[in-house]
């Protein structure tokens, strides 16, 4: 067992820095933090096989080390309904790669079930240089990037520490039900966020992580984006 350590071991010796997602979904899933269904696949016929597996809809991302942000190299593709349309989408993304970045190495195209829309919310760690391993919690898009409605608090974290960073945010009656949309699940966030300290905490070598989006439902939480960069 042991999948983090190993991982991380390996991309050490091969001088890798950023891990690929498959790799950082692997770790997050040891250390029960929900991740969508996934395969990686190295051939057209093979990602229509693993589409099947999974079920449709199915989303496709490219898997490169020298890609890591996978939408701004035309490396995702969404809602792919059935095996021609996952056919096409392979295609498509090993082309706007090639276009993107004409000697990336592909290494496979991740094919991954299809999470329901939801409240989008952000799970991070930093490793800040004085503090230590740092876990931040807040909701998706603006409210991040606009308004900066984030909570950190220095890892370990106790249950009590992650119910008030998720509570203390301004956007937080947005996650406890408002007009159409039901309330997230709370204690699952809190799970997602203790579990994300657990695993910083036991890797120091974990300098950046970053799970974005998590989708937040009434009943769970599922990652859709994984990244970790080692120091
Ligand atoms: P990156 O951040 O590297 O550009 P993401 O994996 O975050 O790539 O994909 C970009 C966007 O596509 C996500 O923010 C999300 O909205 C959507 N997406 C990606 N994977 C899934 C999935 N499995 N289910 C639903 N939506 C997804
Ligand atoms: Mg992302």
């Amino acid at each position: 067992m042991n999948q983090a350590l190993k991982i991380i071991n390996q991309a050490k010796k091969e001088g890798r820095k950023a891990l690929l997602e498959t790799e950082a979904k692997t770790i997050c899933a040891e250390y029960n933090i929900p991740v969508t269904k996934f395969n990686l696949a190295k051939s057209e016929k093979e990602t229509a096989t693993q589409a099947d597996k999974i079920g449709y809809p199915i989303v496709l991302k490219i898997v490169s080390p020298d890609i890591i942000h996978k939408s701004d190299a035309g490396g995702v593709m969404v809602n792919l309904k059935n095996a021609s349309e996952v056919v096409t989408g392979y295609r498509k993304i090993i082309e706007n790669v090639t276009k993107y970045k004409s000697d990336a190495k592909v290494v496979g195209v991740l094919v991954q079930e299809m999470a329901p829309q939801s409240t989008e919310v952000i799970v991070g760690a930093v490793k800040d240089p004085q503090f230590g391993q740092t876990v931040m919690f807040g909701l998706g898009g603006i409210f991040v990037e606009l308004l900066k409605d984030v909570n950190f608090r220095v890892a370990p974290l106790t249950a009590d520490d992650a119910k008030e960073m998720i509570t203390q945010l301004k956007a937080y009656p947005l996650l406890n039900g408002y007009r159409n949309t039901p309330p997230a699940d709370i204690e699952a966030l809190i799970g997602i966020l203790c579990n994300t300290s657990r695993l910083v905490m036991d890797y120091p070598e974990i300098k950046e992580l970053d799970l974005n989006p998590v989708m937040a439902y009434s009943n769970g939480v599922k990652t859709v984006d994984a990244r970790i960069i080692l120091e």
